[in-house]
């Protein structure tokens, strides 16, 4: 039996350790905190979406993680045909925009056919009317003949609901009591109307421990679904909810623990030691640490040494934040240590100054089965510390279940 270590529990890690547990490894997962996956939206996409096409479906193995999971709205088709079409989301920021798949708590637009209800009531986070008229004017709503239509309902139940963020709200609607009580005032608001909707549009409200989309639609009658929120809504707390099911269920091995080093001794076994003082003992190790978000890159110009200082020596713009046998590459390139101590400008590698920017491409080197290149055998990277990939959930899933499957066998 193969012992694997995963270190990070972002989708990249969840996704490496379920993997390897399917080929029967021994796996231990480090949690470390959370990172970009507990602050993303609940879109599943490959490709940032603004770049077109969200290419190929969703494979047989990405699939099996996400089924896993049990918290995700998949398309129809099967991973390997043409009817896997897609999903159309509304964002609270009025774009009406497609995505691969998406958090179950979601409202899939993409069948839907006349009007779609977006209740209006006193928040300060939702303006029911101008989200409908915005969503409206949207290039998919006018070619698919979809149009949104605001009235009134009385969503909030106690005057402190003005204040709290989406996530309280939404962990509210885990009760079934408010569940019910939702379900009510969105029949009350139904009934007034002359003509029935095809869906109702909800606030990013609807549960923390699951995604309650479902339940609210059984209840109605009528698809409800949230829309698609800024960063840290509850979609990544439900994540976090719905991995530590998956993982328990897999008999994954959890440590609420960080990696400091992870080293190959003369007897080719790993070592990973823990900021805890203790140490693991493992065949391979998958690093899944994450971008800048997740922690698993640092910005470190010598620049950054102290704002009136002159830097010691030159340094590379960034580093892995983990002492392991990796090389940083970027463009397919390694990172280099530049000419001056100040490094160059920060604003010239980061967008919005520049598409396309240098740390949107930074990260480790790897082998396509997620072989740490130039490593010695048994060290796998997946996710966003991986170098010259989209920063998507859908490609840190799909690289989490490559180096699991190869860090197994
Ligand atoms: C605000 C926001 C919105 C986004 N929206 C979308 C979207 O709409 N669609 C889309 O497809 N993608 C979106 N993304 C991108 C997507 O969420 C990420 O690409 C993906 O979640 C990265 O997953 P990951 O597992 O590689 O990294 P992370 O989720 O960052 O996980 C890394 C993990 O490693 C842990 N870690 C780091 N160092 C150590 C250590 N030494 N020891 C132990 N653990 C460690 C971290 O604590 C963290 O848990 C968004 C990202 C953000 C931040």
């Amino acid at each position: 039996v193969k012992r694997v270590v995963v270190v990070g529990s972002g989708i990249a890690g969840t996704a490496a350790a379920l993997a390897a547990s399917t080929r029967s490894a021994r796996v231990t997962l480090l949690l470390g905190r959370p990172g970009a996956t507990v602050l993303a939206s609940g879109a599943l996409d490959r490709v940032p979406w603004e770049t077109g096409g969200q290419e190929r479906p969703i494979d047989r193995d990405a699939r099996a993680i996400l089924d896993a999971l049990d918290a995700y709205a998949l398309p129809d088709g099967d991973g390997d045909g043409e009817d896997d079409r897609g999903v159309v989301l509304a964002t609270t920021a009025g774009l009406v925009r497609p995505a691969r798949a998406c958090d179950r708590a979601l409202l899939d637009l993409s069948s839907m056919a006349g009007v779609v209800l977006v209740p209006r009531f006193d928040h300060p986070a939702w303006d029911g009317t101008t989200l409908a008229r915005t969503w409206g004017d949207a290039r998919w709503a006018t070619e698919h003949g979809v149009t949104f239509a605001s009235a009134p309902a009385q969503l909030t139940r106690f005057t402190d609901e003005r204040a709290l963020p989406d996530a309280d709200i939404a962990a509210r609607h885990d009760e079934p009591d408010r569940l019910s009580w939702l379900a009510d005032r969105l029949a009350e608001a139904l009934r007034a109307l002359p003509r029935r909707p095809c869906a109702i549009l909800l606030p990013a409200w609807l549960g923390i421990v699951r995604a309650r989309a479902r339940e609210l639609t059984a209840r109605v009658g009528l698809p409800c679904g949230e829309a698609l929120t800024g960063a840290g809504g509850p979609s990544g707390l439900r994540f976090e909810r719905a991995r530590d099911r998956a993982l328990g269920a897999a008999r994954i091995e959890v440590l609420a623990d960080r990696a400091l080093r992870a080293a190959r001794g003369p007897d080719g076994e790993w070592k990973v030691e823990l900021e805890s003082g203790d140490s693991i003992v493992a065949d391979s190790v998958v690093l899944a640490t994450g971008g800048f978000v997740g922690g698993g890159l640092e910005y470190s110009p010598a620049g950054s040494v102290l704002a009136a200082a002159l830097p010691p020596a030159a340094r590379p713009l960034a580093r892995a934040t983990l002492d392991a046998p990796v090389t940083l590459v970027a463009r397919q390139h390694p990172v280099e240590t530049p000419s001056s101590l100040s490094g160059s400008p920060p604003e010239s590698h980061a967008w919005p100054y520049v598409e396309d920017s240098l740390l949107d491409h930074l990260g480790v080197s790897t082998e396509p089965t997620g072989h740490v290149a130039g490593a010695p055998d048994g060290l796998f990277a997946a996710g966003e510390l991986v170098a010259d990939r989209p920063r998507t959930w859908l490609d840190a899933l799909e690289g989490g279940v490559r180096a699991g499957l190869s860090a197994a066998t």
